[in-house]
């Protein structure tokens, strides 16, 4: 019997607006979309952020055709949350088929979410109309509270504390538990509970991670959004395994969501920051969840031998110290042999030596660990790292 397997991929991670600032690309500018395939084939989305697109660039037809269509849950009508939809090329194919579920909106009323779609794709917003859109479309709606199906994964919806209503949507697989809450401010009881519940002994918790916690008390409240403190303190309260920073600010570049990180990291054991292209597998044997970053960015590489000496932080939480050579760099990053294996989004220390004019010069780099893949050699890894000044 083969172990169930539940693999996640983050789209889009950005709130409120895409971001094309060169000081935000290392966790990307996508507005929100998420991509779970269960391990029955079933392929979930959540939301359709600009994040979207790339995911309909790259479409693939989930467990070989066998899955019945695929199913879109959107958390609210708020534009980075729906701006992709025009933009997602499977729409356009015939034989697509796509079941949406989402909330009627007071503002709306019946099929909000069809209304949505053509109040988007409606002249002269949009050079073409609903009728260029030839994937077959079911709209669902939900309300907090309710639980329903797909394949064999249950996922159960809640109301959350944002402007003109936001829904958190729990996904109970074979593999494990996901609870996606992004938009949501706490301090209101009732939605603070809805949280809990969403989140209890989840394997991962997604969390609106969009201020830092002096912001939300102060120019930011009432906004309806969270912070990572908010998401540690839930995270604990609910038993949830993995904090996921989620929803980062429009304003905030890699540096700042570093720094948020690394606060987060203090006080709770497993916290990731939603990057985009970043899988997390779940149930997978060894950790229970895993991240990952495949290699979508590694272009400019150039094949050098540099002496070098790494310092940073072991997946198990351990500090280390390993000489070796690199082979792989650009002006951006560097591809680095290493026997330890570092932690995913931790920082190391590089101290290289490179032939200046005067002999050998050593050049001290901060780089950020990106991705880590099986390396060449026997034992060790291959260290994907960005550097940061
Ligand atoms: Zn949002
Ligand atoms: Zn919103």
């Amino acid at each position: 019997m083969t172990v169930p397997i539940a693999k996640l991929s983050f789209w889009g991670v950005r709130g409120s607006t895409p971001t094309v600032d060169p000081a935000t690309w290392r966790y990307g500018g996508n507005t929100p979309c998420l991509e779970l395939i269960a391990p029955d084939g079933t392929q979930i989305i959540l939301d359709c952020g600009t994040g979207l697109r790339m995911l309909g660039s790259r479409w693939a037809v989930p467990n070989g055709g066998k899955a019945p269509g695929t199913h879109i849950l959107v958390t609210h009508y708020h534009w980075d949350h729906i701006q992709g939809i025009p933009f997602f090329s499977p729409l356009y194919v015939e034989n697509n088929e796509f079941h949406f579920y989402s909330f009627r909106s007071k503002f709306l009323g019946r099929d909000s979410l069809k209304q949505v779609f053509e109040a988007q794709m409606a002249l002269p917003y949009f050079p073409v109309d609903m009728s260029a859109m030839s994937a077959r479309r079911k709209f669902k709606e939900v309300d907090g509270g309710d639980s329903f199906t797909v394949g064999e994964n249950k996922i159960t919806a809640r109301w959350l504390n944002h402007p003109q209503g936001c829904l958190g949507f729990r996904i109970e697989t074979r593999a494990g538990t996901v609870a996606y809450a992004t938009d949501n401010e706490p301090g209101d009881a009732k939605m603070d509970e809805s949280l809990r519940e969403l989140a209890a002994g989840a394997d991962l918790l997604i969390n609106d991670a969009q201020f830092t916690p002096e912001q939300l008390e102060t120019t930011r409240k009432g906004w309806g959004h969270s912070s990572w403190l908010e998401g540690v303190k839930a995270a604990r309260h609910a038993a949830a395994k993995t904090l996921v920073l989620f929803h980062h600010d429009p304003d905030s570049t890699d540096r700042m969501v570093d720094s948020i990180l690394r606060q987060a990291r203090e006080e709770f054991d497993s916290v990731f920051a939603a990057s985009e292209g970043m899988v997390i597998t779940i149930g997978a044997p060894g950790d229970p969840v895993q991240a990952h970053m495949p290699g979508t960015r590694t272009a400019l590489r150039r094949e050098a031998q540099f002496h070098a000496k790494v310092c940073g932080v072991t997946e198990g939480g351990k500090d280390f110290e390993e000489e070796t050579v690199v082979r792989d760099i650009s002006l951006q990053g560097a591809l680095i042999s290493l026997k330890h294996l570092p932690r995913l989004q931790s920082e190391l220390q590089v101290t290289m030596e490179a032939p200046g004019g005067d002999g050998v010069q050593s050049m001290n780099l901060r780089g950020y660990v990106v991705r880590i893949d099986e390396g060449p050699e026997k034992g060790h890894v291959a260290v994907g790292v960005v550097f940061t000044d």
